[in-house]
């Protein structure tokens, strides 16, 4: 199929962009590396009036560090991520998740704040961000405002950014030297999107694992925080028998989203396995 006839504009200015969606509300579409926005334009499941291209703003790329923060602006791509030493050292769960983000030609053009925006309950990105309590920097008319993940992924490719808004970037505390991480999914062929993914951080010592942030892609309508599993382990011996209480809470308390291949239960053991393993390797 071919996309409706649309009006395109491609911006020089955050405040240009702003004004427009100003003008145009909920028939204008932000285009970033437009991977997903043009395959929706192409079936028709989008039919914006106009398309406002942002990829001029190079203000909204690449990756800083400032006050303890690190900042990945909107139109940074998955690879620039993948590839970056400053996410090497500071985010380093970042770096274990974006191979598994499509395949490296998407990931050249695929932006981070277009993935974050679009809110897919699967994607690596947005369960990394709220697994690494990470904050969402939004502009509007009003200025800036800022959003922590745990508040922004609101219901299935529903966030809380309003019309006439726009991503900006997105701030992540750096690692510090007790900082653990943890990735891993499971996708019937590489590239695609996870049946069931876990992002993981915590902080360690002293053999406990604190502050467990366990979130979960592909069981629900947004990332899912795994939080009975986070309160079993949080303070316990990082041991064998901490591990099978933390995998028993998550059976527990994770009511998964079939899909059109894999049931509820499918989703539930896949979902457990990838939390023993990731603890089991932690702990060895
Ligand atoms: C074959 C294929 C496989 C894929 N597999 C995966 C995968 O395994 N995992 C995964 O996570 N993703 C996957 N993707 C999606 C890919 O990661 C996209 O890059 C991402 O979802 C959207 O980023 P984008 O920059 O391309 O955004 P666009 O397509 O340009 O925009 C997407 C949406 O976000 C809005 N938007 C974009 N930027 C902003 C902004 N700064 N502020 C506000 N709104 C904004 C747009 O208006 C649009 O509604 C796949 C895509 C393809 C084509």
């Amino acid at each position: 199929m071919k996309s409706p006839d649309f009006d395109y504009v491609k911006v020089q200015s955050i405040e240009h962009a702003l004004g427009l969606l100003q003008t145009h509300g909920d028939n204008a579409r932000i285009l970033a590396g437009g991977q997903t926005l043009l395959a929706t334009l192409n079936m028709r499941l989008s039919e914006p009036v106009i398309v406002i291209d942002i990829t001029g703003l190079d203000v909204l790329r690449g990756v800083t560090v400032q006050n303890g923060m690190l900042r990945i602006g909107a139109l940074t791509t998955h690879s620039e991520i993948e590839d970056s030493t400053l996410i090497a050292t500071h985010a380093p769960l970042l770096i274990k998740a974006a191979p598994h983000i499509a395949h490296r030609a998407i990931r050249n053009m695929g932006t981070w704040g277009g993935s974050i925006a679009y809110a897919d309950p699967a994607a690596e990105w947005p369960a990394c961000l709220l697994a690494l309590n990470g904050t969402v920097l939004i502009h509007g008319q009003n200025g800036e405002r800022r959003i922590k993940a745990d508040d922004f992924f609101l219901n299935l490719y529903t966030t809380a950014l309003v019309d006439g808004e726009i991503i900006t970037g997105c701030e992540i505390p750096i690692k510090t030297a007790t900082s653990w991480s943890g990735f891993s999914e499971l996708a019937r062929r590489h590239g695609d999107y996870a049946i069931t993914g876990l992002a993981a951080s915590a902080e360690r010592a002293n053999d406990q694992l604190q502050n467990c942030r366990f979130v979960f892609m592909g069981v629900g309508t947004t990332p899912i925080r795994a939080r009975k599993a986070e309160a079993v382990m949080n303070n316990s011996a990082l041991d064998s028998k901490a591990i099978s209480s933390a995998v028993t809470a998550l059976r527990d308390e994770l009511e998964p989203l079939p899909d059109l291949t894999n049931s509820s239960d499918t989703k539930r053991q896949l979902a457990a396995v990838l939390l023993e393993r990731l603890l089991q390797s932690a702990a060895n």
